[in-house]
């Protein structure tokens, strides 16, 4: 029988809900216990394809091609292990559904309510994703005490009369004047307990270690024993939270009271070597990741990630700078240039520059995307002369259209999870540098788009020595340069990278990068 553990955030956001579900997540796996995630979102969004990154943050894309938030990339990251779009759902999804259900006449006679029509809704898909696993975690986006989340709490209330569902609560202890203080943790376990729900387990954010009075009042208060209180500390690297928790014993805690066993004894050796790596890397290097939506870094957190999986697996300090595309000097500073992807014409003309740059220079670089296909405008506009070549996204009446509107594209109004999305397996070709780097001729990796390198021209880019290393049917997927110093990928390989799986991409890029420290 499936056994469910729901995290709930309180008190604020901003606490780190995603890491904690996804270390709990991984203490749970590496006990060989069949785990996956399941995350809420309140949001009226059926995804979040159509959210701003500056806002939001970056859309991450599944393998199946739905666009979610980027806890799922932590999830994925932790857990070593590619999800579904069934490990998301959004108010938007559900209110979705449940109008087409009521058009549809399955309702006939009744008034539709949040309950039971909207809770049974979400009980339906939490049994029906959990079946087979011996744990689902499920996490609840935003705090307790939102309007957009509370038809889920109710609903997770509900199934405890059902199933085995152990609560845990995320909480934050402030400090004010060098004391933590437990009050807003009383009082937002007291808002949980007015839902009909209890808590058995509390989670404290804190700046330092709770005192043990202090978690004995919070004891007092909440009627959560002091052994089932555990402390989330600040860490250096997110990945050392698992192994935090797992020191203070949540494990037992869970198991406990969920009646769970381990099949088989947790081995954290790899995963202990790559934070040791992390500690005292060998190597060092200076990255710059150019894109525009730098002021907010969680834009670009999976190709942040991805350089942290790299660096910890070959033991190299990775400092990341996230730079402007609308304002940079020069890339004198740095040892490897990454291109991030994007959409809209801001910034556009100083990614090109900076490819340039990177291209003369020789210096490693890679194209993601839309940095992919830059990578091809720069070289029409400055190898082959062509001027004004460009994406028809920026300019729809170039005379070099480069790079220009999927075929399939074309007719599509729509915007919301109508890009190419998801996975697909590129043929890459024997002999260049992409199949060194893969050693496989088929690969699947992430896509997120509309336009493609118009394959109109690849002959001509091709005899002034541009290579076109990987394909899907007849669509571009990889570039790279005849120095074997810069790659693009059509794809976002940084969306498959795990900690203990780095992408062979990044790893790439790094090796290429970095020098003794
Ligand atoms: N805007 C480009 C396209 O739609 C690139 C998208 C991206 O970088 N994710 O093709």
């Amino acid at each position: 029988m499936t056994k469910y553990v729901v995290v709930l955030g309180s008190i604020m956001s901003g606490l780190g809900k995603g890491i904690l579900t996804s270390s709990l997540l991984k203490i749970l796996s590496n006990r060989g216990l069949k785990t996956l995630p399941l995350k809420f979102d309140g949001y009226l969004n059926v995804d979040c394809g159509t959210m701003n990154p500056y806002r939001h943050g970056e859309v991450f894309v599944l393998k199946d091609g739905t666009e979610v938030d980027m806890d799922f990339g932590n999830y994925e990251r932790f857990l070593g292990k590619d999800l579904t779009g069934e490990s998301s759902l959004t108010g938007g999804k559900i209110f979705k559904t449940i109008i087409e259900k009521e058009r549809r006449g399955d309702f006939l006679g009744e008034d539709v309510q949040f309950i039971p029509h909207v809770t049974d809704l979400i009980k339906e898909h939490v049994k029906k994703y959990g079946k087979g696993l011996d744990v689902l975690l499920i996490e609840v986006g935003g705090t307790v005490g939102d309007i957009e989340n509370s038809y889920f709490i109710e609903a997770m209330r509900q199934l405890s009369l059902e199933e085995d569902v152990l609560f845990l609560q995320l909480s934050y202890l402030p400090e004010v004047n060098g004391e933590l203080k437990t009050k807003p943790t009383q009082h937002s376990n007291k808002l949980i307990q007015s839902y009909g729900i209890k808590p058995s387990i509390i989670v404290l954010r804190a700046s330092k270690p709770p005192s043990k009075s202090q978690i004995e009042k919070i004891s007092l208060y909440t009627n959560v024993k002091p052994s089932d209180i555990f402390y989330d500390p600040k860490v250096k690297s997110i990945y050392e939270l698992p192994l935090v928790l797992e020191k203070q014993g949540i494990f037992k805690a869970i198991a406990q009271k969920l009646g769970l066993k381990e099949r088989k004894k947790p081995n954290w050796e790899r995963w202990k070597k790559l934070l040791k790596n992390l500690e005292s890397p060998k190597y060092k290097t200076n990255i710059a990741i150019i894109g525009k939506y730098v002021e907010n870094p969680d834009a670009y957190a999976s190709v942040k990630e991805a350089l942290v999986h790299a660096g910890a697996w070959l033991s190299t300090e990775v400092n990341i700078e996230f730079v402007d595309s609308e304002s940079y000097g020069t890339l004198d500073k740095y040892d490897g240039i990454i291109i991030a992807g994007g959409f809209g014409k801001r910034g556009i003309e100083g990614k090109i520059k900076a490819i340039k740059e990177a291209r003369e220079k020789g210096k490693p670089l890679l194209g993601i995307c839309l940095g992919m296909q830059l990578m091809v405008v720069e070289w029409a506009r400055n190898v082959l002369k062509w001027r004004g070549a460009h994406s028809t996204e920026f300019n729809p009446k170039t005379k070099y259209p480069v790079v220009d509107i999927l075929p399939e594209q074309k007719s599509i109004v729509k915007k919301g999870a109508t890009m190419r999305l998801g996975e697909y397996v590129m043929e890459i070709k024997k002999g260049t540098l992409l199949y060194n780097i893969y050693k496989k001729d088929r690969v699947g990796e992430r896509h997120r788009h509309r336009y493609e390198i118009n394959p109109k021209y690849i002959k001509e880019l091709e005899k002034s020595g541009l290579r076109f290393s990987a394909f899907y049917k007849d669509i571009p997927e990889a570039v790279e340069y005849p120095s074997g110093k810069g790659i693009g990928l059509q794809a976002h390989p940084e969306l498959t990278s795990k900690f203990e799986k780095p992408s062979k991409v990044f790893l790439w890029l790094v090796k290429e990068a970095r020098s003794k420290k």
